[in-house]
Formats: C-alpha cells, sequence, structure tokens
C-alpha cells in the first residue's frame, strides 16, 4: 500500500506541496472535487475561488464559504497546514513510523506538538492512505510533467530531480 509513496523523494513533495496555499488545494480536491463542481448547497454547478484571509474557498454563485480542513484532524489547530502535510509524508514513506521526538526535531515545533500531531496521524492513517492519498497527487503531477518533458529519454527516465544531490 505505501510502496509508490516510498519511492517518491522528498524533492517531489517539496514540488507539488510547497505550502499552505498547495496543500488547502489538494483537500479541496480530495474532499470536495477541486473547486469546479456541483455544488449541492445552491445546486448550480459553481466554481471556487480563494478567500484569502482564511483557509477557505467561496463558491462564486452563492458565496457559500467551504473550509476544506473542516471535520478534519487538522481542523482548529494553529500549525500550518504545510506542517500537517510534511508530517503526514514522514509518516506514509516511513515503514517503521515516525516517532514524535523526530516531528519535533523535523517540523521544529515543541514536542507535546509533536506528540499530539503524531498520535492524530496515526490514528487517521487509513484516510490519509487512501482518499487523501498525497501520493496519488504526486503520481498525477508526475505524469503532466512527465507529459511536458522533451527528448528521445524522457518517458524512459525515472523521475528525479533534474540535477544530481
Ligand atoms: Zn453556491
Amino acid at each position: 500500500m505505501h510502496r509508490r509513496i516510498e519511492t517518491t523523494s522528498f524533492y517531489l513533495f517539496r514540488q507539488h506541496f510547497p505550502d499552505s496555499d498547495a496543500c488547502l488545494a489538494h483537500l479541496m480536491r480530495v474532499r470536495y472535487g477541486g473547486t469546479e463542481i456541483d455544488f449541492p448547497k445552491c445546486g448550480v454547478h459553481s466554481k471556487f475561488y480563494r478567500e484569502t484571509r482564511d483557509p477557505a474557498y467561496i463558491c462564486r454563485d452563492c458565496k457559500h464559504h467551504t473550509f476544506p480542513c473542516a471535520g478534519t484532524f487538522m481542523h482548529r489547530t494553529h500549525l500550518p497546514l504545510h506542517k500537517w502535510f510534511y508530517a503526514m509524508f514522514l509518516f506514509t514513506s516511513s515503514r517503521r513510523g515516525v516517532a514524535a521526538k523526530e516531528l519535533e526535531r523535523q517540523l521544529d515545533v515543541s514536542y507535546p506538538t509533536a506528540w499530539r500531531m503524531a498520535h492524530l496521524i496515526r490514528k487517521h492513517m487509513d484516510v490519509i492512505d487512501g482518499e487523501w492519498s498525497l501520493d496519488g497527487e504526486i503520481e498525477a503531477n508526475e505524469t503532466y510533467v512527465g507529459g511536458e518533458a522533451k527528448g528521445p529519454d524522457a518517458d524512459s527516465m525515472p523521475a528525479r530531480p533534474p540535477y544530481s544531490a
């Protein structure tokens, strides 16, 4: 189940989730189907735009605010969404799991915060692996990047940074 993300690099994670906005957009896609959807609240096929002050999207038709984090373990925390996503990336890319001490170090958060994050992520690992899969996002983007690539060997080249580390 974790096979794909284990081969996915931190480089790709950074590329596809560069900031909290990208993470919010991911949640909007996986939970609501994107920003152009049949919206049950107003019953029309509507486009959503980003609310700039809150982590929300607004229906262009009825102006309803949709909070992609609502009802998730990330709602009402003061941590940037990006830290949650990085923590989820660490969990999904590690077969042995991640210690709270490690999260504390990698995310630059306090130990109690790291402990709480680890607890919540472990508890919700099924949804992180399933519906929210960061993996699917990275895979889809790789396909897109692959399509843009020029050159005879582009298709057969493994996904990797354009430079060697
Ligand atoms: Zn609407």
